[in-house]
């Protein structure tokens, strides 16, 4: 693990972040203070963040779940939901 500000590899483990997705490795470096999170698979998501936005957007727009689903390949009803809720409601 090395820091993502000053590429040191002081860096000590400084407690978790409880998140809905369970909990966060928090990081501190020890050479220049910077704090951080590591980037792991809670953060991968299986869609882009292209095709999200653009599914939100539609949703925006007024079109329905099934119209949405229909313009785009692969996303499923509970999917966009699940973002509609995540990227909107906090
Ligand atoms: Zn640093």
């Amino acid at each position: 693990m090395k820091c993502l500000n000053c590429n040191s590899s002081e860096v000590i483990k400084h407690g978790r972040r409880k998140t809905h997705r369970g909990f966060i490795q928090r990081y501190k470096c020890k050479s220049c203070g910077y704090d951080f999170i590591k980037k792991d698979k809670y953060f991968r998501m299986k869609n882009s963040k292209y095709k999200i936005e653009k599914a939100l957007k539609l949703l925006k727009e007024g079109y329905s779940l099934r119209q949405i689903k229909k313009k785009m390949r692969g996303i499923s009803h509970t999917g966009i939901m699940r973002w509609n809720k995540k990227f909107t409601s906090d």
